[in-house]
């Protein structure tokens, strides 16, 4: 992508070292309901800059759609009182000419239409020629790819202030979270694009008001470069989202109990702990990788034991039997089985690539 610019710093004049705080309702109901949120929040100074969806993307019709147009001067009356960027959900060229209309100073793109192609070109070619700074949310489904396609679209349309918001991803399985949060993904794409600024978004990762705290600091602790919290001045009668918006009092309260870190320490003494520590790491890891080709080794003899007695190579009963093993194994050492599943399921696919390499290599 070409002359990224952080869109954070291009905004706001915050510390750097600080996570950047978006805050505001899920979606903007009325002007009293917009002011009073945003008087509660910012007259505390708990964020950089307001949030407030005009127009919402519901998963069911008949569901509050956003205030639309109307609400837009809300949001500029905020913006005029306490001298704040204000930003808000686009998803069409509708959409934009009217938050460009309204001097909105930050749009972000929502998961869902993140997740379209044809909805993010339409987005990038109604942007062309302006400049104004955007965060694109992370889309649905897991694929980083989608979620980098997305903002290169923009950036190709000439948009440079390119930050990523990451709200969790949807997944079959029932867990606490609302949507997963798959935090590999948002690690992912920091080291692809180091210069794009990533916001992580534990309201909607959460969906509920309790474990927001807890993922918030974990953002943080991952080094992501800011939180953007729902926040409402009465959560049990908001319009959209309302189990997972915060009062701006516990937002208030969050940021106060909020651990914020440095990625180095120049202290000698915790440096060499560090190098000590990891050097043990180094050596363990490296034994890791001559056990897996010892591994590899043995699974060849097997590949060519299979093949002389004409055995498939895919055995469901033994990889059911060596998942078992592994698992209660870490059950019993204090190693967390899922961990273990995972990286035995990936080992296994390796004995099985390698294998039916064997018998390739005998028809070639
Ligand atoms: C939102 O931020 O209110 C929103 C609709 O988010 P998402 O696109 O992540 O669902
Ligand atoms: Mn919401």
């Amino acid at each position: 992508m070409k002359n990224l610019e952080n869109p954070i710093t291009f905004l706001t004049n915050k510390d750097p070292e600080e996570p950047a705080i978006i805050a505001g309702p899920c979606s903007a109901e009325s002007k009293e309901q917009v002011m009073a949120t945003a008087d509660a929040i910012l007259s505390k100074g708990s964020a950089h800059i307001f949030r407030a969806g005009i127009w919402k993307p519901r998963t069911r019709p008949n569901s509050f759609e956003g205030i639309g147009e109307e609400g837009l001067p809300w949001l500029t009356a905020v913006k005029e009182k306490y001298n704040i960027p204000v930003s808000t959900e686009v998803a069409k060229t509708s959409h934009i000419e009217a938050a460009l209309k309204h001097n909105i100073d930050l749009l972000w793109i929502g998961a869902r239409t993140t997740a379209s192609p044809f909805a993010m070109q339409e987005i990038a070619d109604a942007l062309r020629g302006v400049d104004i700074p955007v965060l694109v949310k992370n889309p649905v489904n897991a694929e980083l790819a989608l979620w980098i396609g997305g903002m290169e679209r923009l950036n190709q349309a000439g948009i440079n202030k390119i930050g990523a918001i990451h709200r969790g991803f949807s997944g079959i399985e029932n867990t606490i979270y609302r949507n997963l949060p798959m935090w590999h993904l948002a690690m992912d794409l920091k080291r692809v694009h180091p210069e794009i600024p990533v916001i992580c978004d534990p309201s909607h990762i959460c969906g509920k008001r309790e474990p927001i705290a807890h993922v918030a600091q974990h953002a943080v602790d991952l080094n992501l470069d800011g939180l953007m919290i729902e926040t409402h001045i009465n959560p049990d009668v908001a319009l959209s989202d309302s189990g997972q918006q915060l009062t701006p009092d516990s937002l208030d309260s969050l940021l106060s109990n909020l651990v914020t870190k440095k990625e180095y320490s120049t202290k000698a003494q915790f440096e060499q702990k560090l190098e000590y520590l990891r050097a043990k790491i180094d050596r363990l890891d490296d034994e890791l990788v001559e056990l897996l080709k010892g591994r590899g080794q043995i699974s060849v003899e097997i590949g060519k034991l299979k093949q002389t007695e004409q055995v498939t190579v895919f055995q469901q009963g033994r990889l059911d039997e060596l998942l078992e093993l592994r698992k209660d194994s870490a059950k019993k050492k204090g190693v967390n089985p899922e961990m273990v599943e995972d990286i035995f399921k990936r080992i296994h696919t390796e004995s099985v690539e390698l294998q039916c390499n064997l018998q390739h290599e005998k028809e070639d």
